[in-house]
């Protein structure tokens, strides 16, 4: 490193570590590249804990890839996806939890989903699963000297470690809260729009989208593929996914179109199930209101500008008539998106929340082994019998403290970066 810095910069003076100096950026035969800044980060002071060059460049991307090129021909080589955060991480400068939310800023696609990533960056979860795990410790602790020394030490009162593990829930049970919103945010939900054709699908796609990217059409049937789009609601990033429609009598193509109807109800958290309203009911439109009944899904009859008929016939509760035509009724399906998926309340994931499956999981376990603690406590049995709980809580805990991730975990967080860092 040293040596690659000495051929690529020419500064007046040597470089101090952490200030920017003004310098000439050399090619590997020694001709000036550019004028920028040059900043060296001397180890373990830098993301990685190695010591790192950081060089700023004029914007034009031709001088950015010469200076690349030139660094490679003195020996360097681009970094691998996440290999920064992973040599972070190796190095003990950041948690497994900072790295997974690295990758989240990175993918960060809306405000919302940067400051949650970003209130994951600052270690509190960590802290927080610690303080519980350490309370667990504790406990266990007392549980054992009593068993082990029942003359000396008195055994601790069931009813106070009851009290003492109810906080400790309280807080997983947030934490796991805060985490599906976090998810939420980060992830979106995935509504499908389904509908026999002619319905309105295609339209109410263009209508929320605000651009023609679905073709509409008279001609039933049209919309074979699925297309999918990005709208944001609460700052939470919708996926809406356009269907072909379900028909009864269905040539091969339909049929295909059906299939995908079924994917995408299955990979959708809620049903926007549109029909049209003005005319009868078709066996179509039952068929798929049976299909998605017990499901989360939000039904609008469209076409009220043409009639009610169909709607009327229905008459079940939790309908939107309207029609895609009129901009109350698209307000009206932006609120039903938000109830349905997250109960209206606009997600904040401004506190450190869960972000890794794997985080889910050990809290959950956790979760699972300290209720289960409390019902045993309940029991009467003797002590000694909470300590195999007790004991699952606190080895579940160390997941998301002590970096006890299996190796696929780590791969599985790492292979997420699609750039250097
Ligand atoms: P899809 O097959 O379900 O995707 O239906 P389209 O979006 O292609 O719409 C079929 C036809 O119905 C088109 O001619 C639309 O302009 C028309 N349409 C859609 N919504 C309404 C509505 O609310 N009122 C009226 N009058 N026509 C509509």
């Amino acid at each position: 490193m040293p040596q690659l810095v000495e051929r690529i910069v020419r500064a007046s003076t040597t470089l101090r570590p952490r200030v920017a100096h003004r310098a000439t950026i050399l090619d590997e035969s020694g001709e000036p590249l550019d004028e920028g800044l040059a900043i060296l980060f001397p180890a373990p002071h830098s993301y990685t804990g190695e010591t790192m060059l950081e060089l700023q460049v004029h914007g034009s991307p031709v001088v950015a890839r010469e200076v690349v090129r030139a660094l490679i021909a003195c020996g360097a080589r681009l970094a691998e996806p996440g290999e920064f955060t992973r040599r972070a991480f190796f190095n003990g400068k950041i948690d497994l939890h900072a790295a997974a939310a690295v990758a989240d800023v990175i993918d960060a696609e809306t405000r919302s989903a940067a400051r949650a990533a970003l209130a994951n960056l600052g270690g509190g979860l960590t802290a927080t699963v610690r303080g519980v795990r350490g309370a667990v410790a504790e406990i266990l602790e007392e549980i054992a000297a009593a068993i082990d020394f029942p003359d000396e030490v008195p055994e601790p009162p069931r009813a106070g470690i009851e009290a003492r593990l109810a906080p400790l829930l309280t807080t997983l049970t947030q934490l796991r809260r805060d985490g599906e919103i976090g998810r939420l945010v980060r992830e979106g939900v995935a509504v499908a729009i389904v509908g026999p054709p002619n319905a309105g699908k295609s339209s109410l796609l263009n209508a929320l989208v605000g651009m023609e990217r679905a073709i509409v059409s008279d001609i039933p049937g049209t919309t074979r593929d699925t297309i999918e789009e990005r709208i944001f609601v609460d700052g939470v990033a919708v996926r809406l996914l356009d269907t072909a429609g379900i028909r009864s009598h269905a040539d091969r193509l339909e049929a295909a179109g059906i299939e995908r109807t079924e994917r995408a109800l299955s990979a959708a958290t809620i049903a926007l199930v549109v029909i049209d309203g003005s005319a009868p009911l078709t066996p179509e439109a039952r068929k798929l209101l049976d299909r998605t009944r017990g499901s989360e899904r939000i039904l609008l009859f469209n076409k009220s500008d043409l009639g009610t008929l169909g709607a009327r016939e229905y008459g079940g509760p939790d309908t939107i008539v309207g029609s895609v035509r009129d901009a109350a009724t698209l307000d009206a399906l932006r609120g039903a998106i938000a109830r349905v998926g997250w109960s209206g309340e606009r997600p904040d994931a401004s506190r450190p929340h869960l972000a890794a499956l794997y985080e889910f999981e050990a809290v959950n376990g956790a979760i699972d082994a300290l209720e289960s603690a409390c019902a045993t406590l309940r029991t009467q049995q003797p002590l000694d019998f909470v300590s195999p709980d007790l004991q699952r809580a606190f080895s579940a805990l160390g997941h998301v403290t002590e970096q006890v991730a299996a190796e696929e975990v780590i791969d599985g967080i790492f292979s997420r970066f699609c750039i250097g860092k």
